[in-house]
Order: C-alpha cells, then sequence, then structure tokens
C-alpha cells in the first residue's frame, strides 16, 4: 500500500517542478508601458496570458488611450477588427513604427485594388470542409479556431477570423476527414490561432490527431510565442511535449519583437523538443530591406528559431499599402544567401493567387545550361562552371 502512494506521488512530481517554474520575465520595456497604461495590473496578472486576452486593445477608444491621437479612427467598414495584447502594444514605440503598421488600423485598408480579393488563395476550393484546406498531396491545414489574439492589418485569412464560426462538432468532422485519408502523413494546426485556446482543447486536438495512425508529424502554426508569449506557461509546454515528432512555424515581422519575454518562450519550446521555424511577410516599410531582414533571421537564429519562409503579401482587400515588390524580396534573399549561414536563409514564396500553392523564388544563379556545362553565378556575382561528367 505505502509503495503503491509513493509511487503515485513521484508520478505527480514532475508536473509540480514544472509549475514550479518562474514565471515569463517581464522586460523594462513591458513594466514601464504597463506602470504608465495599466497601473492597476498586478505583475501576475500582466504575466497571465487570460489576462491579456480580456484586456486587449479591441476599440478605437482604448487605442487613443494608449497611443494618444485620432489619426486611427477609420470607418466601421475595415476590413478586420481591431486586437492588440497589451503585451504587443508595449513593443510597439512609434504607432506608425514598424510594428505598429502591423496591428494599428490605418485609413488605407479602406482602398481595395482590382488584383484583391477576399480568399484570395481560393482556399475553399481545396476545403472539404469549412475548416480544412487540402490542398497539397501529403498534408493538409487544419484551421482549428477562428479567433486570434492580435489581428494582423495583411492577415490572409482575415475575412474568416473571428466570425465564431468553428466549433467542435466541425473539429470532429475534420479529425474524421484526416482519419479517412490515409495520404495525409502531416496536419497543420493553425487558424485563427490555436494557441489562443484553453490547455484542454489544445490537448483535445493534439490528441486527437496523434492518435491517427498515418500522421506521421503534427505542425501548429501560430504567432501566439510574439504576440503573447505569458501563452507559452510550463504547462502548455509539458502538454506539446507529449505530442512528438511536433513542429512550429511561429510568424515574426520585425526584430523589435524579439524581447526578453519572446525569448524566454521559444527557448521554453526549444528545450522541449521543439523545432521552431518562422514565416514572416515581406511588407512595405516595415521589413523590406536586407538590413531589417539579417538582423530579423539573426535574432531569430539567437532565440532557437530556423528561418523558414518569406511570404509576398498576398491578394488581401485593404492591404496595398504593405506590398513590396517581388524584386524586394529577391534582393533580400541575395543579400542573405553566401553573406550569412544558410541557416539564416529562408525561402521567399509566392502563394500563387486562385490556389496555386507556394512557389519559391530565387535570384538568379543559375544562368542556363550547354552540353555538359552548367553556367552558374555565385553570391558575388561571379560565374563560374559546373561540369556534368
Ligand atoms: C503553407 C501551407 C501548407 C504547408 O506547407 P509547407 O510547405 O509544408 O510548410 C499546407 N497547406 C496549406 C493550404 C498551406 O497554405
Amino acid at each position: 500500500m505505502e509503495e503503491k502512494d509513493s509511487s503515485k506521488d513521484r508520478q505527480s512530481q514532475p508536473e509540480q517542478v514544472d509549475s514550479a517554474e518562474p514565471p515569463l520575465v517581464c522586460s523594462t520595456q513591458s513594466q514601464v508601458f504597463k506602470n504608465k497604461f495599466y497601473p492597476n495590473a498586478t505583475p501576475e496578472e500582466w504575466g497571465d496570458w487570460k489576462w491579456q486576452i480580456r484586456n486587449s486593445i479591441t476599440s478605437y477608444e482604448e487605442l487613443s488611450r494608449v497611443f494618444g491621437s485620432s489619426d486611427y479612427e477609420v470607418s466601421e467598414d475595415i476590413n478586420l477588427p481591431l486586437r492588440i495584447t497589451p503585451y504587443y502594444a508595449s513593443t510597439i514605440q512609434d504607432p506608425k513604427g514598424p510594428i505598429g503598421r502591423c496591428v494599428i488600423p490605418t485609413k488605407e485598408e479602406l482602398i481595395v485594388t482590382p488584383n484583391e480579393e477576399s480568399d484570395s488563395l481560393h482556399e475553399e476550393q481545396y476545403s472539404p470542409l469549412p475548416n480544412l484546406v487540402h490542398r497539397y498531396p501529403d498534408r493538409v491545414l487544419f484551421l482549428t479556431t477562428d479567433f486570434c489574439s492580435s489581428y494582423c492589418r495583411y492577415c490572409t485569412r482575415s475575412h474568416m477570423v473571428s466570425h465564431h464560426e468553428i466549433n467542435k462538432k466541425m473539429w470532429d468532422k475534420a479529425i474524421e476527414y484526416i482519419r479517412q485519408h490515409t495520404e495525409v502523413r502531416d496536419v497543420l494546426l493553425s487558424g485563427g490561432d490555436l494557441l489562443t485556446m484553453d490547455d484542454s482543447s489544445i490537448e483535445y486536438l493534439l490528441k486527437s490527431v496523434r492518435e491517427i495512425e498515418h500522421v506521421e508529424f503534427l505542425r501548429i502554426g501560430t504567432k501566439i510565442p510574439a504576440v503573447l508569449p505569458q501563452r507559452i506557461t510550463p504547462e502548455l509546454v509539458s502538454i506539446l511535449k507529449k505530442y512528438h515528432p511536433l513542429f512550429m512555424s511561429i510568424h515574426f515581422s520585425h526584430p523589435n519583437e524579439l524581447t526578453p519575454e519572446v525569448k524566454q518562450s521559444c527557448e521554453r519550446l526549444a528545450d522541449a523538443g521543439i523545432p521552431l521555424g518562422s514565416q514572416t511577410v515581406l511588407l512595405k516599410g516595415v521589413n523590406d530591406d536586407v538590413a531589417t531582414m539579417k538582423s530579423l533571421m539573426h535574432g531569430l537564429l539567437k532565440i532557437r528559431v530556423r528561418p523558414y519562409y518569406i511570404y509576398a503579401c498576398d491578394l488581401v482587400p485593404g492591404t496595398s499599402h504593405f506590398r513590396s515588390t517581388v524584386n524586394k524580396g529577391l534582393q533580400i534573399i541575395a543579400g542573405l544567401r553566401g553573406w550569412t549561414t544558410g541557416y539564416a536563409v529562408p525561402q521567399f514564396v509566392i502563394n500563387a493567387p486562385g490556389g496555386g500553392g507556394k512557389i519559391p523564388l530565387l535570384p538568379e544563379y543559375y544562368l542556363g545550361q550547354e552540353g555538359n556545362e552548367i553556367k552558374l553565378r555565385n553570391y558575388e556575382g561571379k560565374e563560374f562552371i559546373y561540369r556534368e561528367n
């Protein structure tokens, strides 16, 4: 009897040790911001992700209280409602600066150009279910929620965010679809943002998908570590690591996002054996120059996130002011490749409008073939020949 009891005790030990881990760091920048704009919030509240979601900036009154101007007042028919976590707001030094532009609405959103359309990727065409996109032969995108903790003004899925349409019944249907489609070896769980849900919902989804034998690996697509690092609690991490192989693709936009909080949240995930990749949208005036991207990619490697994709900005209605050029994207790749480690060089892709999927683009390194001679150009612009046999 006694022995059984003590073994029970030992089993519950790891959880106790995990939850005894100190709370997430709070950087000086966040503390100063909190004291100024949320003086009544305790440090515990500030560090609590649910407090962060409950107190997110969702109205224009709040926006002007924090950023002190009425410049941001735009009409009600903007494409995307407003939502910014207090933590993410604390990283915004200038509302017109790089991070501010990503989440603060402007009148420019009211301009819709002829090339833009809602659901520009025609995902609906590849959706056997409203919350499942089966675009590629061996993998699916599972939209688990339409809630997100911060609304990026250029969001590809802005047409579905916060419509409150995804429910548990739909989860189970998607899980059943995956179960029946044995060609699906890779499930990407995204949304909205899966990590805005409570631990038990996340565990339900991971467990259900993991139980399907032909699913070889799971991925979570999220912006949470950047906008709400407080969500990466030891409890959540201990759930995630039960479902390996589990990868995570994290949306990052600018080196200013890489705060001590973000560093710690990524370290917790990496320590749990979760390979971390980054996804970045190329955005005009935010990150569309070599120096900013290089600093972002180097910063990501330092917090153990491997740069994965840079996307050309999708043709989402009201995003023309964010669109840089494809040429800039190519210049950025040319400015990284060879000049720094290949680990810091993501793939630059265009998600082809109309449902073509991701198409990779490279600067011209391959100049063509004549007979057995392959003409090449290196990162410095020097030409070389590679002879086959
Ligand atoms: C990006 C994407 C994926 C995943 O693509 P990877 O290249 O494997 O990262 C899967 N489905 C859809 C619809 C996507 O847009």
